[in-house]
């Protein structure tokens, strides 16, 4: 069915087009490196016939973990230049984490950035052990370990395993890519927390990705050539496709390994950034860490947010620095944003206190998709906009996933009723924007990353004291949420249940997750709150963890 006139969508032709038409422009900016569009394009040839010097098939997975560095955002290109999938993992993840998905997507090559070597290596270690892990349990095959050295960074150390920068000099520069017979085909693998203890691989066809990346490209006006930092992790949904949109734009890529208010700050004077992408947590960063009482910037920077509700007060606060943000909500399974809040002229005339309770609104869906309801989660009939009434958020377009990565199942399921359902609860203003209320799921939004109660429910059970737990949000007012973990214990051998502490549970998950995922309190209860039917009442813990204050 390919033809002249029926080309596969791809976002890979957006760096074609930059290499021919911004050809000097700059592409790439990092630390003392600079590359132009058409370096660009042709480290992402080479790399990628690179790739295909190691026996990758088409489909077959790349993984990497690294930070925002140049190396990470070629290889959105040259990963599925080559025919293979792109998995990007995120790098606040712990060994067993990364392991379950090395595991699960069977990938091929694993692409480490020099900071994270130590981490990776513990990774692969539980692979070839078969350790215990959350997900997976087909046969373990050992990727390729291939090191992203970075001459820029303090270590600098050259770590003697197969090196980035070697496969792109070996590489063939006339190499255009192999060609793309299905836009159907997968381009990117992400991980995503999900609402069980199972991370879910989340699957993104060519084609999704090419029309996220325009619609996205539609909704926050960008012009042409704009200085775009990477504050948002790319790891996160592609940047939520950024990573192929700069390209379309022929943009330059301000690429940032650690985006602390001091280096973001830096960044922003030293190139003139135009945009950038964060959740809400890296305003509050930004704001804690603004060089001076009275700063104010000398030209606006356009802030894209998402990944968590954002505070109006935090929206008007940001504002008065001269950031002029924009607000938008997505997931995982949606590649990125999904509704946005389209701002309206006339809001312009509002208080301040008014327009950043209209910014702080999810809003209503991009380009690509067709259709977004807020259902009735019994009848699954639309609510309606009235601002009060609460449902689930249903959608349906081209920006959705292909699906779950090796689980049918959970695909189906996804998509049953002919839509996505988000497990997001929403209400409808009169004016058909959409506010999100509340989370049907078990997971926990602690500063934009998520964070699945189940799983960590799981990690606490295999405490020798603990008898039972359950983990709900708390607010946290530099994290937006953070996990609240509730227990109750087992006796010990003289019978009491008193002997543990605090300090000794999170101690424990310190060793066993993430940082990021270990419980900022703990509240021992002599009994958990049940239903007649034994589950538990988690809205009734909920109510209490609102007492609690950290931070
Ligand atoms: P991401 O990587 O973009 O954070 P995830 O799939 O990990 O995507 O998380 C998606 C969830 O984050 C959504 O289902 C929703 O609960 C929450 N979320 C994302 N953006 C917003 C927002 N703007 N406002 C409120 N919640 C949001």
């Amino acid at each position: 069915k390919c033809g002249a006139n029926y080309v596969p969508l791809s976002p890979l032709t957006f760096l074609k087009r930059a290499a021919a038409v911004y050809s000097h422009r700059t592409s790439i900016v990092y630390e003392g490196s600079r590359f132009t569009w058409c370096q660009t394009y042709e480290r992402c040839c080479r790399l990628a016939s690179s790739l295909r010097s190691f026996n990758i098939l088409k489909n077959d997975v790349v993984s990497v973990l690294a930070p925002n560095i140049p190396a990470m955002y070629e290889m959105h290109f040259a990963v599925p230049m080559a025919g293979a999938v792109l998995n990007t993992i995120n790098t606040r993840l712990d060994a067993n984490n990364i392991a379950a998905i090395l595991r699960h997507s069977k990938a091929k090559l694993f692409f480490v950035d020099c900071h994270f070597v130590a981490l990776a290596h513990e990774a692969v270690s539980l692979l070839v052990k078969g350790a215990e892990s959350p997900i997976g349990n087909g046969s373990c095959s050992m990727p390729l370990f291939i090191i992203i050295d970075d001459a820029n960074s303090a270590t600098g150390v050259r770590l003697g395993e197969l090196e980035y920068e070697e496969l792109i000099q070996r590489g063939n520069v006339e190499y255009v890519g192999e060609m793309l017979q299905d836009e159907w085909d997968p381009i990117a693998l992400n991980y995503t927390s999900g609402t069980t203890s199972e991370p879910k691989g989340v699957v993104y066809s060519h084609r999704g990705a090419y029309l996220s990346t325009l619609s996205l490209l539609l909704g926050w006006e960008m012009g042409n050539g704009p200085v775009y930092l990477w504050t948002l992790p790319m790891f996160h949904c592609n940047g939520w496709t950024f990573t192929w949109g700069i390209a379309a734009r022929g943009g330059t890529n301000i690429c940032l390994r650690n985006p602390t208010a001091s280096n973001v700050y830096h960044n922003i004077k030293a190139h003139d950034v135009t945009h950038m992408c964060c959740a809400p947590v890296v305003l509050n960063i930004l704001l804690e860490g603004k060089p001076r009482e009275e700063f104010h910037l000398t030209s606006p920077v356009h802030v894209l947010i998402g990944g968590a509700p954002p505070p109006a007060p935090l929206l008007g606060k940001i504002e008065s620095l001269g950031f002029q943000v924009s607000h938008a909500y997505g997931l995982t399974e949606a590649t990125g944003p999904a509704l946005v809040c389209e701002w309206q002229a006339q809001w312009d005339q509002l208080p301040q206190e008014e327009r950043a309770k209209l910014k702080a609104r999810q809003g209503i869906g991009t380009l690509t998709l067709a259709d977004v309801d807020v259902k009735d989660p019994q009848t699954l009939l639309s609510v309606p906009c009235d601002g009060k009434t609460k449902g689930e958020i249903a959608l349906r377009g081209s920006s959705l996933m292909k699906g779950y990565f090796r689980d049918e199942e959970a695909t189906s399921k996804a998509f049953r009723n002919d839509c996505f359902l988000t497990g997001d609860v929403a209400v409808v203003h009169p004016d058909g924007y959409l506010e999100i209320k509340d989370r049907l799921k078990d997971i926990i939004i602690s500063g934009g990353e998520n964070i699945s109660s189940v799983e960590l429910e799981n990690v606490l059970y295999r405490h020798p004291r603990v008898l039972e737990a359950a983990v709900v949000a708390m607010s946290h007012p530099r994290w937006g949420e953070s996990p609240c973990a509730f227990i109750t214990t087992r006796p010990n051998s003289t019978g009491r249940t008193d002997d543990v502490n605090e300090g000794d549970i999170m101690a424990y998950c310190r060793r066993n997750l993430p940082h990021f995922m270990v419980p900022k309190w703990v509240e021992f209860l002599p009994e958990l709150p049940k239903t007649s039917t034994g589950k538990i009442k988690k809205f009734q813990l909920r109510a209490l963890a609102k007492n609690f204050k950290v931070g």
